[in-house]
């Protein structure tokens, strides 16, 4: 039985039920082996649907899991002896480390698994809370105690923890398959690619290069960005397409005012060439509806046309300062916020289209030989394994 400090980690419940607990498990404790690596102090030990944290219990490996999707919350916790003594005296410890203000209040939150022990939930709760009280001078409230102290004794472990933290929620990274994700160096798309791994996306990426418009300035922070997303994931491979070529054709042959919308049409076009190289049937986007020209509900429709995998767009209903607020929180939005130059508004007037016309983007590209560069695009794009 180890007995020491660890971190115990709670999973989300909905997955817990159907017959994919089991792909949903491994694929977590997996990321949560990942996450830790280089952690050669501690053992991960997945227990009926939890996964203990064993050796120690520090921030870097609460830092460490911050990310891992598909934890509900962790706690660091005490291994302990399975004795009412030992917990008992771990508990009095707890409720003395407590940096108690007048009125102060705790509870006792008991949970046996294993039967054959001595007390039932209900008399450790009794035990260990009399104790707890007569060394702390706490008193007791069932309801809302401002300590919480929980004990668990299970079958062939016995811990105690006072602090429940969120975890990232959502779902093991893997276990919804993969999507190709155009990213951008700009604030959206990596909060849009954040959002579909924790629903269990694996993402590859897509960045389009319009060299010497956008420089390598421009191509090492997408660089940084797939790193960034890369850590919740097993490696992370970033297409880098040269487009230069096709935006300078649209640029000398197509309305300025649709020159936004072809260009997306061409990304649409090339991303989904690589999805099929990589074996993958979504694509996805950082766009929002009604953000820029480009993103009306009518433009939208006018790039999704020539798709013919369904377009991801997690980021749909999200105002500027929701993703902003969410790029900060997962350190993203530091890395989209240096300079760059944009691909998208190179060439492009004042006064976009809004209201795109299928059938008029059609007949431009009708006129123009694209085909030919998009070939050149899909197979001169540098693969980077990040
Ligand atoms: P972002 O901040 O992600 O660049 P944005 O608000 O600037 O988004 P746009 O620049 O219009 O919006 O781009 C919309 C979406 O199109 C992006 O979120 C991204 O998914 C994709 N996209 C735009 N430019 C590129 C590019 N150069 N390479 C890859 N994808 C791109
Ligand atoms: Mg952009």
């Amino acid at each position: 039985m180890f007995i020491g400090h660890g971190v115990v980690l709670r999973v989300g419940e909905l997955f817990l039920k159907g017959k994919n607990r089991y792909i949903f498990e491994q694929a977590l404790e997996r990321n949560v082996r990942r996450a830790l690596e280089g952690r050669d102090d501690v053992q991960v030990k997945p227990v009926h649907g939890r996964i203990f944290v064993l050796g120690a219990a520090d921030e870097d490996l609460l830092g460490r899991l911050r990310w891992v999707f598909g934890i509900s919350s962790m706690s660091t916790a005490v291994f302990c002896e399975k004795s009412i003594e030992e917990i008992t005296a771990h508990a009095v410890k707890m409720g003395k480390d407590h940096p108690a203000r007048a009125g102060d209040t705790f509870r006792i939150a008991a949970r046996r698994s294993d039967k054959n022990f001595d007390h039932n939930s209900t008399e450790i709760g009794r035990i260990v809370g009399a104790a707890v009280a007569e060394a702390t001078g706490l008193g007791v409230d069932l309801e809302r105690p401002t300590l919480r102290i929980g004990v668990e004794v299970g079958v062939s472990w016995t811990f105690l923890w006072t602090e429940q933290r969120p975890g990232p929620g959502g779902l093991p990274v893997g276990t919804s398959g993969r999507a190709t994700l155009l990213l951008s160096g700009g604030i959206d798309s990596p909060v849009a690619g954040h959002l579909l791994q924790k629903r269990g996306l694996e993402l590859v990426g897509v960045y389009f290069h319009a060299f010497p418009y956008t420089g390598d300035g421009a191509k090492n922070k997408v660089i940084d960005l797939s790193r960034a997303l890369a850590r919740r994931q097993k490696g992370f491979r970033l297409y880098v397409v040269p487009f230069t070529e096709i935006q300078e054709l649209l640029r000398d042959r197509a309305d300025a005012a649709y020159l936004v919308l072809l260009y997306r049409r061409a990304m649409i076009r090339i991303a989904q060439k690589i999805a099929g190289r990589e074996r993958i049937t979504a694509l996805a986007t950082g766009e929002s509806l009604g953000q820029v020209a480009s993103q009306t509900l009518t433009n939208l429709g006018v790039v999704q046309d020539v798709a013919t995998m369904p377009i991801l767009r997690p980021l749909i209903g999200f105002d500027k300062a929701e993703t902003i607020e969410l790029a900060r929180k997962i350190g993203t939005y530091e890395i989209s916020i240096l300079p760059h130059d944009d691909c998208c508004s190179l060439f492009v007037p004042k006064h976009p289209e809004t209201k795109g016309h299928i059938p008029k983007a059609t007949a431009m590209e009708a006129g123009i030989d694209l085909q030919p560069l998009l070939e050149k695009a899909f197979e001169t794009a540098e693969l980077l394994k990040i």
